[in-house]
């Protein structure tokens, strides 16, 4: 099974990604990990990432794509693979397909989760990490048991990313309005895009989102 999770920062792509990589028994290919790994592995790819994102600029569509390609054909994804944050826009699209057609593979589903910006600021502005393990937690929708103490490993630091503010967030939404939500367009011509709301508790998100794919 090949899925690529559709939908705006925060509408809980990664979350759900981990979910179906578990119930399915597939990886998840998100373009976060594999820029991070290849950096920390010095690849050749690797290497020209680090220089555009040292210079805080975007990394370009063909270093994004090449890592991707490097990654779908690694034997853990044969059975399929989960891409979550990949393809941003169309130009990447459009590479992908063209990719998965010479390896005569094809995206069996594009399931876009739908959220609305003021549901994005409710969520993202309450969202707390822990800085020793990482854990999330959510002011509202997920607090830690004891307030400000970190469930997993018990640290007191739990801290707000800086760019969880609403300006921040207003404008990573109109990012993916311009330049991801054309996608849509372009899956549904063939046929595979389904949507869900992403409203509601992550169970019930994720047990649309399996409805949707099996
Ligand atoms: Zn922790």
């Amino acid at each position: 099974m090949r899925l690529i999770l559709l939908g705006p920062p925060g509408a809980g792509k990664g979350t759900q990604a981990k979910r179906l990589k578990e119930k399915f028994n597939i990886p998840q290919v998100s373009t976060g990990d594999i820029l991070r790994d290849a950096i920390k592995d010095k690849t050749e790819l690797g290497n020209k990432a680090k220089e555009y994102m040292d210079e805080g600029r975007l990394v370009p569509d063909d270093i994004v794509v090449g890592l991707i390609k490097q990654r779908i054909v690694e034997s853990d994804c044969k059975k399929g693979f989960i891409l979550d944050g990949f393809p941003r826009n169309m130009a990447q699209a459009v590479q992908l397909s063209e990719t998965l057609e010479k390896m005569s593979q094809n995206i069996d589903s594009v399931v876009e989760i739908e959220v609305n910006a003021k549901m994005l600021i409710d969520r993202l502005t309450g969202r707390m990490t822990c800085s020793s393990c990482g854990a999330m937690f959510h002011e509202k929708n997920h607090p830690p048991k004891v307030s400000g103490i970190c469930d997993s490993c018990g640290s007191n630091d739990l801290y707000k990313r800086p760019d969880d503010n609403k300006e921040t967030i207003m404008k990573r939404f109109e990012v993916y309005e311009q330049e991801t939500a054309p996608l849509k367009g372009f899956y549904r011509k063939m046929g595979i895009l389904k949507t869900t709301g992403g409203d509601g508790t992550l169970d019930d998100v994720f047990s649309r989102v399996c409805g949707l794919v099996t």
